[in-house]
C-alpha cells in the first residue's frame, strides 16, 4: 500500500516526483505530499485527495529542485487529510512511510515529552524516534539502526535530514522499496511503475538494510557493514504502465487475458506437452495434500484451484486467508505443501504466512506475478504467473494467470498420479490454444456485456449462487462487481441460499447462476427457479454444452453462454465475462474503476 518516490539528480525533482506519484497512485490515493529541497531549506506540501490536487498546488513554485521525496496514501492510522498526509517533518526529521508501526502508542508515550505531536499517524511517531536518536548518537545510520530495533511493525522509509539536505536515506521492513540509478541521477520507489520511464534496472533492499544517496548509492546491512547488491532487470515496457487508448486500466488489463496466456504458454509449454510442463513447474509427486493461502481474488483462485485438485487429481486441498492461516493453530503434516498466492508478492499477510509455513517445516511454493518480490524470494519454489504489470486495483489478468497456472498443476498432478494418461494430458494442454480463441471471442464481443450491464447496472444489490467451482467463481464474480460499481454483491453456495439468505430475494432482486459442471447443474438450476418463485430476474451463465439442454425453459431473464474447452478450463473464460460485466456495471454508475474508493492495490499492511 502506499506509494513512496524519492529522487535525486540533475533534472527538476519536483516534476520527477509527481510523475512518480501518478504511476503509484494505484497503490493508494487518499492524499498525497511531496518534500523537496529548495536552497538547502526542506519545503513540504501536501493535500487530501488525489495527486492531481497536489500537482495544482505546487504548479506555481517556481523554485528549482534536485533532491526530494513524495508519497501517496492509503491511510492506516488516523482520517485522509492534510495534516496526517506524508511527508512528516519531526525535529530536523522528514519521511514518508509505507507500513504500520504496530508499538506506535508506546512509542509515542516514551516521546510525547520531547515532541510536539501535530497528525494522528503512526509515521510521525517513527520520524520522532529516528530524529531523537539522531540527536543521541550525531550519527544518522546509527540512528536509524537504533530506532528500527526499537520498532514493531512494516516499514519503508525514505527520510532526509534538514542539515543534509541533498543526501537521502531509506531504509525498509516487510514493505517494498527499490532503489536506481542513471546518469546521476538517483531513484528510489515502491515499485517500478514509477521509475520506467528512466530505467529497468534497479537494486532491492533486504529487510533493514540502510541506503544512502549522496552522489552514489551506498547500502549498508543492519550491522551497518556496506553491501553489495545484484542489479535486477524488469523486462516489461513502458507500454505496460500506461493506458494506451483504453479509458480505464481494468479494460486494457482485461484485454490483455489472450497474451497472458501466451506468456504462460511460450514459457511453461511451448510445445504444448506435459513433459516440459513436469520440467518447467518440477513435480509434486511427494505430496499427498496441499493448501492453499491467499487474500481477496487469490483467495478466490484458491478455491477454485481446490475443485480441480480434489476433483481431477485427487489430492486433499484445503484454502485459508492469509490474515487468519497466520494466527491460527495449524497440523503441519510430512508430505504437505503449501502454496501462496500474491499477484504484488508483497502482500504482507500473505508474506506472514509463508514464514509460518517455513517455521512449520512446510514446503512452499509461489505463484507471484512481480518477479524477485518478498514471497518470490522467500518460497522454496516460485511459479510467475506472467501477467506482466497489472495496475487496476481490482485484479483481472493476474487472476486468470494465477487460475491457470493452478489448473496446468492440477493437470500435471493428475497425471503424475496415473490418473490421466500421457496422451490425455497433452490434449487438455493443447487446449490452451482454444482457451486463447474463446477468450478473445469474448472480449471482441464485449458490446454484448454492456448491453446487459445497460439493464441490470441500477439494481441495488445482487446474489451469484453456484455450487463447487462454480461457487469459487461466484466469488470472484460478486468481488469484481462490488469492488468497483458498489453494487452490493453476495456470493453464496446455491444450495446454502434457502438456510437463511434467500430470505433477502424479493420482486426483481437479480440472482446471478453460474453453471459450469454437469453433475451439479440440476441442482443449481433448482436453486435458481426457487429464487425466481420469489421474484428474482436470473442472469443465467453457462457452458455451451450445458445450456442445450435448458434452451426451451426460459426461466432466466439474462443470459451469457460461455464455449466449453475441457473441466481444467472452463472456469477461466466464465470470469472474463463478469469482469466485462462488472467494468461496464461501474462504468455505467460512473464510478472511478481504477481506483476504487477505500482500496489499494499491494496490500503490505496487515
Ligand atoms: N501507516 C501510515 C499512515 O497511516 C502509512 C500508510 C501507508 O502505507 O500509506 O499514514
Amino acid at each position: 500500500m502506499c506509494g513512496i518516490i524519492g529522487y535525486k539528480g540533475k533534472d527538476d525533482a519536483k516534476k520527477i516526483i509527481i510523475s512518480g506519484l501518478y504511476a503509484l497512485e494505484y497503490r493508494g490515493y487518499d492524499s498525497s505530499g511531496i518534500a523537496f529541497n529548495v536552497n538547502n531549506k526542506i519545503k513540504i506540501v501536501k493535500s487530501e485527495g488525489k495527486v492531481s490536487v497536489l500537482e495544482k498546488k505546487i504548479k506555481d513554485d517556481a523554485n528549482p529542485s534536485h533532491v526530494g521525496i513524495g508519497h501517496t496514501r492509503w491511510a492506516t492510522h488516523g482520517k485522509p487529510n492534510d495534516i496526517n498526509a506524508h511527508p512528516h517533518k519531526v525535529g530536523i526529521t522528514t519521511l514518508v512511510h509505507n507500513g504500520i508501526i504496530e508499538n506506535y502508542i508506546e512509542l509515542k508515550n516514551k516521546l510525547k515529552s520531547i515532541y510536539n505531536f501535530k497528525s494522528e499517524t503512526d509515521t510521525e511517531v517513527a520520524g520522532a524516534l529516528i530524529d531523537y536518536y539522531v540527536k543521541k548518537t550525531n550519527n544518522k545510520l546509527k540512528a536509524i539502526k537504533c530506532a528500527q530495533e526499537e520498532i514493531t511493525g512494516s516499514f519503508a522509509f525514505v527520510i532526509i535530514f534538514d542539515d543534509e539536505p541533498t543526501t537521502i536515506y531509506a531504509t525498509r521492513r516487510n514493505s517494498p522499496l527499490i532503489i536506481a540509478s542513471k546518469e546521476h541521477n538517483f531513484y528510489l520507489a515502491s515499485d517500478i511503475a514509477a521509475i520506467l520511464k528512466y530505467t529497468n534496472k534497479y537494486y532491492l533492499l533486504d529487510q533493514n538494510d540502510i541506503a544512502v544517496i549522496d552522489d552514489k548509492i551506498t547500502i549498508y546491512d543492519n550491522k551497518l557493514n556496506v553491501v553489495t547488491k545484484k542489479v535486477n532487470e524488469y523486462h516489461g515496457t513502458v507500454d505496460d504502465v500506461m493506458k494506451n487508448g483504453f479509458k480505464h486500466f481494468m479494460l486494457k488489463e482485461i484485454h490483455e487475458e489472450e497474451s497472458v496466456y501466451n506468456n504462460i504458454i511460450k514459457a511453461y509449454v511451448p510445445n504444448l506437452n506435459i513433459k516440459e510442463l513436469q520440467k518447467n513447474f518440477g513435480d509434486f509427486k511427494k505430496y499427498t495434500k496441499i493448501n492453499i493461502v491467499g487474500c481477496g481474488s487469490a483467495y478466490h483462485v484458491g478455491m477454485a484451484a481446490k475443485y480441480l485438485f480434489e476433483n481431477y487429481a485427487s489430492i486433499p486441498c484445503e484454502v485459508e486467508m492469509a490474515s487468519e492461516y497466520r494466527y491460527k493453530k495449524i497440523f503441519p503434516s510430512k508430505n504437505e505443501l503449501v502454496i501462496l498466492i500474491s499477484q504484488s508478492g508483497e502482500t504482507a499477510d500473505t508474506l506472514e504466512a509463508l514464514r509460518k509455513a517455513h517455521e512449520n517445516k512446510i514446503d512452499t511454493l509461489g505463484i507471484i506475478n512481480v518477479l524477485s518480490s518478498s514471497i518470490a524470494r522467500e518460497s522454496d519454489r516460485v511459479i510467475y504467473s506472467l501477467a506482466g504489470c497489472e495496475i487496476a486495483v481490482a485484479t483481472t489478468k493476474a487472476y486468470l494467470s494465477q487460475l491457470l497456472i493452478l489448473s496446468l498443476m492440477a493437470i500435471l498432478i493428475s497425471y503424475e498420479k496415473g490418473i490421466i494418461s500421457e496422451k490425455k494430458a497433452n490434449n487438455y494442454i493443447a487446449d490452451l490454444l482454444k482457451l486463447k480463441k474463446i477468450t478473445k471471442g469474448i472480449i471482441n464481443n464485449k458490446e454484448y456485456y454492456k448491453n446487459i450491464a445497460k439493464k441490470i447496472y441500477q439494481n441495488h444489490e445482487m446474489f451469484f449462487i453456484g455450487r463447487n467451482i462454480d461457487y469459487a467463481l461466484c466469488m470472484e464474480a460478486s468481488l469484481k462487481m462490488k469492488e468497483i460499481s458498489y453494487v452490493h454483491s453476495e456470493a453464496y453456495p446455491a444450495g446454502e441460499l434457502k438456510h437463511g439468505t434467500i430470505s433477502l430475494i424479493e420482486n426483481n432482486t437479480l440472482v446471478a447462476g453460474i453453471i459450469t459442471e454437469k453433475n451439479i447443474m440440476a441442482k443449481t438450476i433448482s436453486n435458481l427457479k426457487e429464487t425466481t418463485a420469489r421474484g428474482a430476474n436470473i442472469l443465467l451463465v453457462i457452458t455451451k454444452e450445458l445450456f442445450k439442454k435448458y434452451k426451451d425453459d426460459k426461466f432466466y431473464k439474462y443470459l451469457i453462454v460461455i464455449d466449453n474447452i475441457n473441466p481444467f478450463f472452463d472456469s477461466l473464460p466464465v470470469i472474463t465475462s463478469l469482469q466485462l460485466l462488472a467494468y461496464y456495471v461501474a462504468l455505467l454508475k460512473g464510478e472511478n474503476i481504477d481506483q476504487p474508493r477505500n482500496l489499494a492495490k499491494s496490500v503490505t499492511v496487515e
